[in-house]
């Protein structure tokens, strides 16, 4: 049985439209992010499922049940915020020890449940601590080990990082999958990093503008995304507008605007339909017969450069290679480019045009 399921649920603010007909399931013990740009709906998505907001139109069943009208108190979930809330004048223990399930054991009982989730989240040392004497990283855990000390088997997660510096992030967030598989939770995770969607899924759910762009593991997410959008928003890509040539079962060839000819992934497609390719900067290469194409900036990435160049059909690609061959190539310089059939994605061009297709908004 699903633990978490929503059906076509809709969610209205006046003429905003925040959720619009959304069905998703996510199954016992699976981790799922809710990942889109800024104002997609993700917070009011978690918020319905919490119990802080209720659905215009639709269905949200925990286990089975009809949450329609249950209070978030009444559903047994655990709610991580971006802002870490710890009671100031109580310390890392005592924190822990305030769980609302928690604070109704006996005394001996509390010390014992906090200790464990303390220790869980690797504070132990840190007990009699204040919050205001503790790491921002370090409250948040401590405000996970709180949530997770009440004993919900459903854990939401409202950009639970955000609030933390780049190097505590990743490193929490490695933490919070450890934990959370370790204790066989369900743990939806809302996040507009995709970066961070990608390293602690089972499944993403892409969003936009209120509606599910499409759901997937992190990786088919990456290699194989279905929508334009998902190509342009998980990661980095180069798209080139195009002409289909031909279309079969083995490779699409598709002119560009320059009349040059690149190979792409087969799709079912007929000569002459407009369409775009989808190909990674890693994945561009050069390569003796490929684009003609000028180098037009460097930069410095650590371990590789970033390339980019504008090829003779007025695409811009970027292309990745090792620091070590990075004096072969100089701003100014013309370079053939290329990349291996499979890498290239097809997809319909958009009639609104490739901007407003890919638009973070
Ligand atoms: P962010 O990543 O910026 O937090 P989000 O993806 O979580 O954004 P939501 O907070 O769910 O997005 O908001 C979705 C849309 O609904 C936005 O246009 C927002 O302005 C609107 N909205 C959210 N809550 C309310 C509210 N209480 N009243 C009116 N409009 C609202």
């Amino acid at each position: 049985m699903p633990l978490v399921e929503l059906k076509n649920v809709s969610k209205r603010f006046g003429k905003v439209v925040a959720s619009s007909n959304i069905n998703l399931r996510i199954e016992d013990g699976e981790y799922i992010t809710i990942l889109g740009p800024s104002g997609c709906g993700k917070t009011t998505l978690i918020r319905m499922i919490a119990g802080i907001l209720e659905p215009s139109e639709g269905q949200v069943l925990i286990d089975g049940k009809d949450m329609i009208g249950t209070p978030i108190e009444e559903r047994d979930i655990g709610y991580v915020f971006q802002n870490i809330a710890l009671f100031p004048h109580l310390n890392a223990l005592e924190n822990v020890s305030y769980g609302p399930i928690v604070k109704n054991l006996t005394e001996g009982e509390r010390h014992n449940v906090s200790n464990q989730y303390l220790n869980l989240v690797n504070l132990l040392d840190r007990m009699k601590m204040f919050p205001s004497d503790l790491s921002g990283g370090e409250q948040q855990k401590v405000a996970l080990a709180r949530t997770l000390a009440s004993g919900s088997k459903l854990l939401l997660l409202d950009e639970p990082l955000s609030a933390l510096d780049a190097r505590v992030r990743v490193d929490l967030r490695y933490e919070l999958r450890r934990i959370t598989k370790n204790l066989g939770l369900t743990v939806l995770h809302v996040t507009h990093d995709q970066e961070e969607a990608m390293t602690v899924s089972d499944r993403i759910v892409l969003m936009r503008r209120g509606r599910i762009v499409e759901s997937d593991t992190p990786e088919m997410m990456y290699r194989a995304p279905k929508e334009l959008f998902t190509a342009n928003f998980i990661g980095e890509t180069n798209l080139l507008d195009g002409v289909v040539v031909s279309s079969g079962i083995e490779r699409s060839l598709i002119e560009l605007r320059d009349g040059s000819i690149v190979e792409a992934q087969p799709g079912e497609f007929d000569p002459g339909d407009l369409v775009v390719i989808s190909v990674r900067p890693e994945n561009v290469r050069a390569t003796d017969e490929g684009l003609n194409s000028t180098i037009r900036s460097i930069s410095f990435m650590g371990t590789y450069l970033r390339i980019t160049a504008e090829a003779d059909s007025e695409d811009i690609l970027g292309f990745d290679v090792h620091v070590a061959r990075g004096m072969d190539f100089n701003v100014g310089d013309t370079v053939s480019l290329g990349w291996v059939m499979e890498s290239a994605l097809v997809y319909p061009k958009p009639p609104g045009g490739i901007a407003e297709a890919v638009k973070l908004e």
